[in-house]
């Protein structure tokens, strides 16, 4: 177990003047230190990065690259049971989650991205002037060049990769700046970056409270370009904070996500997708549904074995065996979706399961663990409806017709996803582009290739990541003009 958590910037682990506790949400004891970077180790590391771009970083050709990524990726699968403890320890997420979705996927972002590297090529034309002459218009992609990352806390190496590897992959020299709440596994992957002989400065990771050290890092003047996944209002504080640098940003924010269950659903299909989509990872994807309209014809049964679903979802330690379900990620996370919970019921919604705490009579009674529940009852417009809650909730409601459900599911200020559930092609079809949001899934949910473009509209952010998006983000394409003269004798 990794017991301090520092810094690592220009090719060096630095101690921090500051240290905070990290906490293990299974139990609320404290199971590390992490040292916080200070404005001068921002600084230290902003610079470091500037200076490996031109110097190491810019000078390797794309192959170099390439290995060295490939590289990356059989490291943290050499080393997956301790990247797995590091993840388990800071999320207190089950070990069925974290082996088959969080370290395999991230090792998967350093393979993918690599391998599309070596593709991502610029466009080429032949212009015809209007003087009979021609000219050879191309493009190169060049890195933006220091790119600071912040990510969040839910799927902390998945996501912290999702970005770090196109970055990387594109020449760019990066900061990543994990969440307070997770930063062991970034620790882990500075470790990795070590291992493998990344040039010093290429990689630099920043640890600490995003309050107190967000501002010295996305204000940098170095810093060119920014990338964040969190919630909208941190989203909103950084677009105004940097809007005077005018700097490319990539934003990853909340959801509101919908999931509509036809008349011509499979019902068990649909159950067991809903309740998936719903209490993975205790609530905490911001992909998970917290809305779901049912028709009328299906609603009965389907709520009454959605109740049946949740309830049979074993909640426990993340190694206890079928353990679906661990803790909420902090005490203040969880404080925030209990007090959903008791918003819900004042507003008179029907608590059709949970709505409250486990007790389980041990240590784990002192963790940040809820029950999962379902509701019903209250309006679209309640904010129980149209605020992120994050947590293992969701609100069921019934339509009669297509047209009224696509106005209701759309009616929220984030878009990110949907989920339709129809044995019905053309209803799957016609409703699927009619979603206000960045991903609509069809009898399934979080299902992703990574070649796929991600992202979300409205609060739900801006740009999309994924395959060839990721590549257009992190690199700027400068275009090359060549005039080809006519020949001395066609004058
Ligand atoms: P958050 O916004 O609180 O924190 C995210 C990151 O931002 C952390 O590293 C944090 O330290 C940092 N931060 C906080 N204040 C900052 C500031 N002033 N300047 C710079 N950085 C700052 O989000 P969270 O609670 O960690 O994550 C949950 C949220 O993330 C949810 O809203 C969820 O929907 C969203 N999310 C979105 C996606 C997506 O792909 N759209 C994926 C995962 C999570």
């Amino acid at each position: 177990m990794i017991d301090t958590l520092h810094c690592y910037i220009d090719g060096k682990f630095e101690r921090s003047e500051h240290y905070f506790d990290n906490i293990n949400p299974v139990n609320g004891e404290k199971i590390a230190d992490i040292g916080e970077a200070s404005q001068a180790q921002v600084d230290l590391a902003v610079t470091a990065a500037k200076r490996a771009l031109s110097s190491k970083w810019g000078a390797m050709s794309v192959q170099q690259r390439s290995a060295l990524l490939h590289k990356v990726a059989d490291r943290i699968e050499a080393r997956l049971a301790e990247f797995i403890d590091a993840e388990i320890a800071d999320t207190g997420k089950s070990l069925y989650q974290v082996e088959t979705i969080d370290i395999p996927r991230a090792a998967a972002n350093f393979r993918t991205f690599a391998d599309l590297a070596k593709f991502y090529t610029g466009e080429t034309f032949v212009t015809d002037t209007a003087t009979g002459e021609q000219a050879l218009n191309y493009s190169v992609n060049k890195p933006l060049g220091v790119v600071a990352i912040i990510s969040p806390w839910n799927l902390p190496l998945l996501l912290a990769t999702w970005k770090v590897a196109p970055a990387l992959a594109c020449g760019n020299c990066v900061i990543l700046k994990p969440s307070e709440e997770t930063s062991s596994t970034a620790y882990l992957l500075a470790q990795v970056m070590d291992e493998v002989g990344l040039p010093a400065g290429v990689f630099n990771l920043i640890l600490g409270r995003g309050k107190y050290i967000g501002d010295a890092l996305t204000q940098h003047p170095k810093v060119d370009a920014i990338t964040f996944t969190g919630a909208s209002a941190t989203g909103k504080h950084i677009m105004s904070a940097v809007s005077s640098g005018v700097k490319p940003l990539s934003f990853e924010l909340g959801g509101k996500n919908a999931a509509i269950v036809f008349q011509d659903a499979d019902l068990d299909k649909a159950v067991a997708g809903v309740a998936r989509s719903t209490f993975t990872n205790c609530g905490q994807v911001c992909l998970c549904t917290e809305r779901v309209f049912v028709h009328r014809v299906l609603y009965q049964a389907f709520v009454e074995k959605l109740v049946k679903a949740a309830e049979a979802i074993k909640i426990g330690y993340p190694k206890e065996s079928n353990v679906l379900i661990g803790p909420l990620v902090s005490k203040q996370h969880q404080q925030k979706v209990l007090s959903y919970y008791q918003q819900a019921k004042k507003s008179g919604a029907k608590v059709l399961t949970g709505g409250g705490v486990p007790s389980f009579g041990d240590e784990r009674d002192n963790g940040c663990y809820i029950e999962p529940t379902i509701i019903t009852g209250l309006s679209d417009e309640d904010p129980i409806n149209q605020e992120e809650i994050f947590g293992p909730i969701c609100h069921v409601s019934v339509f009669d017709d297509e047209y009224e459900v696509v106005e209701r599911v759309n009616n929220t200020a984030y878009g990110l996803a949907a989920a339709i559930w129809t044995e019905n092609l053309s209803r799957a079809h016609r409703v699927a582009p009619q979603m206000d949001v960045g991903l609509v899934w069809v009898n399934t949910w979080f299902l992703r290739d990574l070649r796929a473009p991600f992202g979300g509209v409205k609060l739900s952010g801006i740009g999309r990541e994924g395959g060839a998006h990721s590549m257009a983000f992190y690199s700027e394409p400068v275009n090359i003009c060549i005039n080809i003269d006519k020949h001395p004798y066609d004058n």
